[in-house]
């Protein structure tokens, strides 16, 4: 059981403030993710739950037990990092065995062990090669085996894909998440990359400079972002957003920016009618001839990505994404009527990014 809970957790380099007031609780067996830009504090958070770095300000629980003053082995948990650190001269054998070997672990036992770890990883037939000989995915392999050889409460993973190819990462991502259900312990993972996040999680806490924005289910964070930040940074291709402001017309609330030219009626009332209307590509239908309510536009350019096309749309001043069906066969510059979901439109203070629910 490991329930890792951090507490009014600050950490500061200097005069430099890595995570600010960081209030968090990752519940056992939890996918937990820290996602971010470069930079905005994951990996120092990682850190001090592992005990690679102490926090500043604050205290760190696992199960309800303060550990802040416990050094990195003395904690119940087990860290992969992103550059995979095997030891290049001892065989995948003896490099997931390490750890045992070092806690004194009889040798038998840590046979027994390694080769769970292999079987699990699908890679009993690399014991005996040196890491030199193995491709990418299987050196991610290896640092996982070193990790989940060690029964500890909670693993920690910072980044361990970033150095694998697209296709790869791709099949990893889905075997870590199978790893997480088969060790059924506590995860927190690191990653820049917002689908990684979105599509190993149970739950996602996303980091701006020091500062967790929300922390919520994938689901929850795609169709409510707390914030214009979290619209912006979850979602591919992201979010698309229009500035303008909120009027009474013909008594119906609506929203108003030189690109609308047909009333968009939307169900908000802030006190500062300064607005962002954010609306996701996948949310935006296109038609050849017009609808009542769709604002014409021109074609600017359009991708096709297989199943979809991404066309952008050029509504006088703005460019817009849409995500439709394939086939789009509309050519460059060709008239197109934009139409938005209106039960999917999303609201943002002008002012602060705040989401208006
Ligand atoms: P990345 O995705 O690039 O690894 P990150 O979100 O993991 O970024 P951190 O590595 O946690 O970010 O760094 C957060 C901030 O703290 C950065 O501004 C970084 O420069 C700073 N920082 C991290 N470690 C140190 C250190 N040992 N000394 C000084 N500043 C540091």
């Amino acid at each position: 059981m490991a329930e890792v809970r951090l507490e009014g957790v600050t950490k500061s380099f200097g005069g430099k403030t890595a995570v600010r007031d960081l209030n968090l609780t990752v519940e056992d067996r939890e996918f937990l993710t820290l996602v971010g830009p470069s930079g905005c504090g994951k990996s120092t958070t990682l850190r001090m739950i592992c005990g690679l770095e102490r926090a500043t300000e604050g205290h760190i629980f696992f199960d309800g037990k303060p550990v802040s003053w416990l050094p990195a082995n003395k904690r119940d948990v087990s860290m992969v990092f992103q550059s995979y650190a095997l030891y290049p001269h001892k065989t995948v054998r003896q490099n997931i065995g390490f750890a045992l070997k070092m806690m004194r672990v009889p040798k038998a036992t840590i046979s027994e062990q390694v080769l769970q770890a292999a079987r699990t990883l699908d890679i009993e037939d690399l014991l005996d090669r040196k890491p030199r000989e193995l491709s990418g995915g299987q050196r991610q392999r290896v640092a996982l085996g070193r990790a989940i050889v060690r029964d500890a409460g909670a693993y920690l993973l910072d980044e361990p894909l970033s150095n694998l190819d697209a296709q790869l990462r791709v099949l990893m991502r889905a075997e870590i998440k199978r790893l997480h259900v088969d060790v059924a312990r506590t995860f927190i993972y690191v990653t820049h990359d917002q689908v990684e996040a979105m599509t190993m999680s149970d739950r996602i806490a996303v980091m701006r400079d020091g500062v967790v924005q929300q922390c919520a289910t994938p689901e929850e964070i795609y169709e409510r972002p707390a914030n214009r930040f979290v619209a912006s940074f979850m979602g591919s291709p992201p979010m698309n957003f229009v500035t303008g402001d909120l009027a009474d017309v013909d008594g119906i609330r609506t929203f108003r920016a030189p690109a609308f030219t047909q009333p968009l009626h939307v169900d908000a009332d802030p006190a500062d009618p300064a607005v962002v209307l954010g609306i996701r590509p996948e949310d935006i239908t296109l038609s050849t001839s017009p609808v009542a309510g769709h604002l014409p536009g021109k074609v600017f350019v359009s991708e096709p990505l297989g199943p979809d096309v991404l066309v952008t749309v050029r509504i006088e001043g703005e460019l817009i994404k849409a995500r439709v069906p394939t086939p789009f066969r509309l050519g460059h510059d060709s008239t197109v009527y934009v139409g938005f979901n209106p039960s999917r439109l999303h609201l943002f203070a002008a002012a602060d990014g705040t989401a208006l629910h």
